[in-house]
């Protein structure tokens, strides 16, 4: 394949599936297939939870690029949180998956992974708002989607997947239409109307296994060669 001319750069605590959707935003592809195509050649119209064939993705990366499949496991994934709990058989199953793996591997569905990541796709009204503040539009934070922590981290709201005012999805199952605008599809902006989170006994220990995750992200991933 020839490489990509370009390829968004990816924002802090990104979460993978926004990249690839704003990649496909900025392409002129008409569907996610093509997307998925273009960066992993593989025949999917759908965003994994996990990426696989990071090795190919790699490869079809823009000539003079300075990614590694470290950066974006790290970085953009939770790759390293269930590493962390695998025996080293597994450990070597989920590598080869990370690196070349097809779109059917065990490691791409959120059932995989014993609910552990929101089944749907959730956001934090204030890093909306923050977001297209700075960087002109919103996206996916990785952090956000541990399904145990329904609150913002850094700004102690509570996280929403549905619109205050409407109450449609912000983002469908399928993930079409992830955000980029902090308002749903019907116009309503989800920045101002917000719930804060007084934090309790119960929070605090959420924010303590929180953490704990964060750490076990961050450290097992030096694993992964
Ligand atoms: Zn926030
Ligand atoms: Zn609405």
């Amino acid at each position: 394949m020839t490489p990509l001319t370009s390829f968004p750069e990816p924002y802090p605590d990104e979460d993978f599936r926004s990249l690839v959707y704003r990649y496909h935003i900025r392409s002129s592809n008409r569907t996610l297939t093509e997307t998925n195509i273009d960066l992993f050649e593989k025949k999917s119209g759908k965003y994994s939870v996990f990426p696989t064939k990071l090795i190919t993705f790699l490869r079809n990366l823009p000539i003079g690029h300075t990614y590694s499949l470290d950066y974006f496991i790290s970085n953009h994934t939770w790759y390293g949180l269930i590493f962390a709990f695998m025996n080293d058989e597994k450990r070597k199953e989920l590598t080869e998956a990370i690196k070349f793996g097809s779109e059917n591997s065990f490691y791409m569905s959120v059932n995989g992974t014993n609910n552990l990541f929101s089944p749907t796709i959730r956001y934090c009204p204030l890093c909306l708002k923050e977001d297209s503040e700075l960087y002109g539009e919103s996206f996916i934070h990785r952090k956000h989607q541990i399904n145990f922590m329904n609150y913002c981290h850094r700004h102690n709201v509570q996280l929403i997947d549905e619109c205050s005012c409407c109450h449609t999805d912000l983002t469908n199952l399928s993930y079409t239409g992830l955000k980029r605008r902090p308002s749903c599809k019907n116009g309503h902006d989800q920045t101002n109307d917000y719930i804060s989170i007084s934090v309790g006994e119960s929070e605090k220990l959420k924010i303590d296994v929180f953490n704990l995750f964060c750490f076990f992200n961050e450290q097992y991933r030096i694993l992964i060669q």
